[in-house]
């Protein structure tokens, strides 16, 4: 539980329901773009701000959001809040051998979340971000975490994440504290979507990329 103590903040609980309420039936609100103070903010821990309701109703917007746009993760900063959450949800494709080791990570909320390296093992790959939209660089991660959370209902989780879903849970959980993956990415890879697409998607080793447009791996 998120603290005996925890107390809604009836004033936070009506900007959050009146944000929901904005993505319609449909369930979909506007991703903000960088730019926007907001994606620099450090958030604010959850520890019970909101009612049971609408933190249910706010993580199932934040979900539908995510599926819609498409990405795989969405960080409350993304839609404008600053409350530390965020969603997340992969599934494996069709290439079994994809290097970037992509794993299925069912959906679940992310709330409070923290990691630390679990081995000194980085993994270079492009990456992009739904409010840095139409681009991707090549950004070098921790390939092994230990991440940990706080579910809806409070509970704390611990686990050891590798590969892409590591990745995932980096980039969000960085969100929440004001950064962009594009902060520190190697910033010559930057590239359109469309760019990525023509040139460098036959290979995710972003090996021909770093050659040609000169950034080191
Ligand atoms: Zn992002």
């Amino acid at each position: 539980m998120f603290g005996k103590n925890a107390k809604v903040d009836l004033e936070l609980n009506r900007i959050v329901e009146q944000l929901i309420k904005t993505g319609g039936k449909e369930k979909i609100l506007p991703i903000v773009q960088a730019g926007e103070p907001v994606l620099r903010q450090q958030t604010i821990a959850y520890n019970g701000q909101l009612s049971k309701h609408t933190l249910l109703k706010l993580i199932d917007t934040m979900h539908t959001t995510m599926l819609e746009a498409p990405g795989v993760g969405l960080a409350a900063t993304q839609i404008g809040l600053g409350l530390a959450l965020a969603v997340v949800e992969d599934h494996v494709r069709d290439d079994e051998d994809d290097p970037r080791e992509i794993a299925e990570f069912p959906f679940h909320v992310i709330i409070n979340p923290t990691y630390k390296p679990a081995s000194d093992k980085t993994a270079s790959f492009f990456e992009g971000c739904l409010s840095f939209d139409g681009y991707q660089a090549v950004r070098k991660r921790w390939l092994d975490i230990e991440a940990e959370w706080d579910d809806e209902d409070g509970k704390r989780h611990k686990e050891r994440l590798h590969g892409w879903p590591a990745r995932i849970f980096q980039h969000e959980t960085d969100h929440l504290s004001g950064e962009l993956y594009i902060d520190r990415a190697e910033i010559r890879s930057l590239t359109t979507t469309e760019n990525l697409e023509d040139y460098w998607c036959n290979d995710p080793v972003p090996t021909e990329a770093a050659e040609e447009l000169g950034f080191a791996l």
